[in-house]
C-alpha cells in the first residue's frame, strides 16, 4: 500500500483522499482550512502540517487546488511538496490549471528530479464521491503505469492524452466545450420557452436531432472529419435557419448573443466561397485559416 501526500480538500480532493483511504492506502492530507483537515481525519486520514510535511516519504504527492498559483504555492512555495517529496516519488495534479503553468511546474520540478503527472478529472464531485471520476493523464508512459493503481482507486476512467502536459490541455480543451454549450443551452432554452413551446416537447425533439446529440458524435466523424465536404446540410442553408433564429429571437425580446458570434462565422465561411459544402466545412475553413502549416 502506497502513502500519500494529498495536497487540497476541498469539493473533490476530500472525497478522491477517501476513497484512497478505502482502498488501504496511507493518505495524509494538508488544506489551508481546518473544517477540511477535521473531515479528512474523521475519514481516516492523517494530516500534517504542510504540503512538504505531507509528502514527506510519500510515494505520491497528490494536488487537487483551485487554480494554478495554488499549485505553484504547494509545490514550489516555502514548506512546499517539492521540500521533502522523495526522489523517485511521482507528483501528480489532479487540478485545472493553465497547460503552460502545468509545463513550468514540470520543468521546475524536473531540475529537482521529480516526475510530474498531470491528471485532470473529468465529471463532477457528485462521480468523485462514488470513486468513478474520469481522468485525463499527461504522463510518460512508465509514470502512467505507476500512477494507474492509485487513480483506479478514485476513478473509472483513465485516459492517456499523450504524454506530459497532455492531461492539463485535454482538460481546457473539454472544459471550453462543456462550458461554452451550457450558455448556448441556456440560451436556446430560454428562447424556446418564449416562442411558447413546451419545454418538454423541445428536449424531445432536441434529443432526437444533432442539437441535443452534440456534432461530435453525430455530424462531424460523417462528413469533415472524414475529409467529405459534400453538403449533407450545406452552410447556406444552415445560416438561412440561423439568421431567422437571430431575428426571431430578438423579435421575442431575447437575443441570442452566441447566436450572433456563430453568424458572422457561417458569413465569413460564404465569404470564402463554401456556401454549398456541408455545414461541417467550417473546421475545415477554420484550421486553414487559422493553422495555416497544419
Ligand atoms: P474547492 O474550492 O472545493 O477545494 C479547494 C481546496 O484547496 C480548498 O479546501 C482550499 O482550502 C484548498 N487550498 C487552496 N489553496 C491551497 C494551498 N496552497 N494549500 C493547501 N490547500 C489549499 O475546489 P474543488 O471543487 O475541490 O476543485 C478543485 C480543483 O478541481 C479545481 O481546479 C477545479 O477546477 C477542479 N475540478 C472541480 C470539479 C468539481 O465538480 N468541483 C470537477 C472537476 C475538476
Amino acid at each position: 500500500m502506497a502513502k500519500i501526500g494529498f495536497i487540497g480538500l476541498g469539493a473533490m480532493g476530500l472525497c478522491m483522499a477517501r476513497n484512497l483511504i478505502k482502498s488501504g492506502h496511507e493518505v495524509i492530507g494538508f488544506d489551508f482550512s481546518k473544517l477540511a483537515m477535521d473531515a479528512h481525519v474523521k475519514n481516516g486520514g492523517n494530516i500534517a502540517v504542510s504540503a512538504a510535511e505531507a509528502s514527506a516519504g510519500a510515494n505520491f504527492a497528490i494536488s487537487m487546488l483551485p487554480n494554478g498559483d495554488a499549485v505553484k504555492q504547494a509545490v514550489l512555495g516555502p514548506n512546499g511538496i517539492a521540500d521533502k517529496l522523495p526522489k523517485g516519488s511521482l507528483f501528480v495534479d489532479m487540478s485545472t490549471i493553465h497547460p503552460l503553468e502545468t509545463d513550468q511546474i514540470r520543468q521546475d520540478l524536473s531540475a529537482q528530479s521529480i516526475s510530474m503527472v498531470d491528471a485532470p478529472v473529468g465529471r463532477t464531485s457528485v462521480e468523485a464521491e462514488q470513486g468513478k471520476s474520469l481522468f485525463m493523464v499527461g504522463a510518460e508512459r512508465c509514470d502512467f503505469e505507476t500512477v494507474r493503481p492509485i487513480l483506479a482507486c478514485m476513478g473509472d476512467t483513465f485516459i492517456d492524452c499523450g504524454g506530459p502536459g497532455t492531461g492539463s490541455r485535454m482538460k481546457i480543451v473539454n472544459n471550453l466545450m462543456t462550458t461554452s454549450l451550457n450558455v448556448l443551452t441556456a440560451q436556446v432554452l430560454n428562447f424556446s420557452d418564449a416562442t411558447g413551446l413546451d419545454r418538454n416537447v423541445s428536449l424531445e425533439v432536441m434529443a432526437g436531432t444533432a442539437a441535443g446529440r452534440g456534432h461530435m458524435s453525430t455530424t462531424y466523424p460523417s462528413k469533415v472529419l472524414k475529409g467529405d465536404l459534400e453538403p449533407a446540410f450545406m452552410i447556406d442553408l444552415a445560416k438561412k435557419d440561423l439568421d431567422i433564429a437571430i431575428k426571431f429571437s430578438e423579435a421575442l425580446g431575447v437575443p441570442i448573443s452566441l447566436a450572433i458570434q456563430a453568424e458572422k462565422i457561417y458569413k465569413d465561411a460564404q465569404a470564402d466561397g463554401r456556401g454549398r459544402q456541408d455545414w461541417t466545412a467550417i473546421y475545415d475553413m477554420l484550421r486553414k485559416k487559422q493553422r495555416p502549416n497544419s
